[in-house]
């Protein structure tokens, strides 16, 4: 290290700043933010920098430079365009022993302003030393997206449980287990989720109950320090009789794991991801987002499949069940977005049934993707007014009257898990009185690097598919808003050089070419493997059904 990092107060203190411009802005901002005294003095100083330091307890002298000005500054900034006076700034202020930073200069520099990250009360600098603050600024950026915004509300719950604690959990050791039990486990969950009272309460609970056990058995210690799945929930003690705690409850998590691309994942959805103890998966979550849920967790494959129902819904409800009564933090992670064409709804009822906690976590759906990544609107002021989802899986024989409802020209229809009923789909359009020369656009493995688009109308698309072969899983999407593609089409053109360089297996995520039988993982009998061999099995099964079956109606019991 050749600077060391000090957290240093500011609040109330003063700080000068030379120069009025936007450099120093940035700075006064930042030094604001931490409560201090700014001063600044320039002959000029622009109008943003006199509105932030507007407030009286702020200083702002209209001179040239003048050294008199340092007396009583903590810290000293030159922010001035002019390398002579900075120079002059610096050498004055070394002269006095006060640290000086010279912007941009890391020679005439005292102390470095790092990279922020604040979730106040905590707060976290990054620095290269001056070396590349532009990689100091991607690391922050990367810092922003892994610690959630409630770690702040977090840390100021514990500052005011700080002296409660002490008082009743006299042992160092004790305090520490609490501390982690409270910030691994329910308290930090439920203040991530926004439920600040409840997170109050529950620490209140489980500092209460903590404080009974040391009581009532003087000898006592805590808890080893728990395992994940322990943390996952709150300890509670049996009052009367004396026993070791109750089975904790653990927490059910409902994550949309988007279309494929990793980067189109939520924050929130990572970090939940990161903390299972368990993984079950469908069939539409690729490799790279399973990838990157927490290298212990066990990941179960529970795709469902038309032909052998690899685990049924209510199989999938109960294992959801079962692992959180067994105080597991359980993601279930879900293709797209959970409640769209998703039994994410179902799931829930269930898990509610049964007094389980859960969250449900946003994905981005299909359709958005399909529709950014193929440069198709899906409303535009000229052609579209409104837009509708609809499944467009119909059973064999069954006569759709949807029909009726998928007439009008000003609106966009998304068909999800159309691609194996385009015949039947376009005819009854068409006999429904939809115009033949309707636009419609097939979307393959939308937002992957395998994606590709196919554009036609109700009267062509079925013969251009018949050629063409597009892969499941596809979207249609039908209405004005497809003629936009030509024009508007981005991915596609970055996708073609991209693929290029790149091996077909890699580019074909749902078409794995391994003859592996998967392994059947019913309720009972599922023994989780590594996650590398359940993507395989993810791989080999999606394989094997492609043989036989679509991918749409595989989602569908
Ligand atoms: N809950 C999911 C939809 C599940 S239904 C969501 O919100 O996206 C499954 C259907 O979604 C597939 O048959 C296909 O029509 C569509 N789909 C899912 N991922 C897709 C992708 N990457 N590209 C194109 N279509 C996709």
């Amino acid at each position: 290290m050749n600077t060391f990092p000090l957290f240093f107060k500011l609040e109330g203190r003063k700080v000068l700043i030379v120069g009025g411009g936007d450099v120093a802005l940035r700075k006064a901002d930042l030094l604001s933010r931490a409560g201090a005294c700014i001063t600044v003095l320039a002959p000029v100083i622009c109008a943003e920098l006199q509105a932030l330091l507007e407030d009286n307890k702020h200083t702002l002298v209209y001179e040239n430079y003048n050294k008199t000005y340092m007396i009583g500054a903590r810290v000293i900034i030159a922010a001035t365009d002019d390398e002579t006076l900075n120079h002059h700034v610096h050498a004055d202020a070394t002269e006095l022993n006060i640290p000086v930073n010279v912007v941009d200069t890391p020679p005439l520099c005292d102390f470095i302003f790092p990279a922020i990250v604040d979730r106040n009360p905590i707060v976290i600098g990054i620095s290269s030393n001056g070396k590349a603050p532009v990689l100091a600024r991607l690391l922050r950026a990367r810092l922003e997206t892994l610690i959630p915004q409630g770690y702040g509300k977090l840390a100021k719950l514990a500052g005011d449980f700080r002296a409660e604690v002490k008082t009743k959990i006299p042992t160092l050791t004790g305090r520490r287990q609490f501390w982690e039990r409270a910030f691994e486990g329910q308290v930090s969950e439920l203040m991530f989720a926004g439920n600040e009272t409840q997170a109050a309460a529950q620490l209140q609970a489980d500092l209460d109950s903590t404080a009974a056990q040391i009581d009532k058995n003087s000898h006592a210690t805590l808890a080893p320090i728990p395992t994940t799945e322990q943390a996952a929930s709150s300890i509670t003690v049996d009052a009367d009789t004396e026993t070791t705690p109750v089975q904790p409850v653990g927490e059910v998590y409902i994550v949309g794991a988007g279309p494929g691309d990793p980067e189109l994942l939520t924050f929130k959805a990572l970090r939940l991801m990161q903390q299972a103890d368990i993984v079950f998966y469908d069939a539409l979550v690729s490799p790279q987002v399973l990838d990157l849920c927490r290298r212990d967790a066990d990941k179960v494959f529970v795709g469902k499949k038309r032909s052998n129902h690899a685990v049924a819904q209510l199989g999938i409800n109960e294992l959801l069940v079962n692992e959180a009564k067994q105080g597991r933090r359980v993601v279930r992670l879900k293709g797209g977005d959970p409640f769209i064409f998703g039994r994410g709804g179902e799931e829930i009822e269930s898990l509610r049934a049964h007094g389980i906690p859960y969250q449900v976590v946003p994905g981005i759906t299909a359709a958005n993707a399909a529709a950014s990544y193929a440069g198709i609107p899906l409303t535009h002021r000229d052609h579209s007014q409104s837009v509708r989802f609809v499944t467009g899986f119909l059973k064999a024989g069954a006569p759709n009257d949807n029909f009726k409802n998928l007439l009008d020209t000003d609106e966009t229809v998304v068909f999800y898990m159309g691609l194996h009923s385009l015949p039947r789909l376009t005819e009854g359009l068409i006999e429904a009185g939809r115009c033949a020369d309707t636009p419609i656009a097939i979307i393959s493995n939308a937002s992957m690097p395998n994606q590709q688009v196919l554009t036609g109308t109700l009267a062509t698309i079925v013969a251009q598919q018949e050629k063409e072969q597009l892969p499941t899983p596809a979207l249609l999407i039908m209405g004005d808003v497809v003629a936009l593609h030509h024009d508007l089409a981005w991915y596609r053109l970055h996708n073609q050089q991209h693929n290029k360089n790149v091996s077909d297996t890699t580019n074909n995520w749902l078409r794995g070419g391994t003859a592996a039988t998967p392994k059947d993982l019913t309720s009972s009998n599922y023994q989780p493997t590594s996650q590398q061999a359940h993507a395989l099995s993810m791989i080999a099964n999606i394989a094997e059904r492609q043989e036989d079956d679509s991918l749409e109606q595989l989602v569908i019991d």
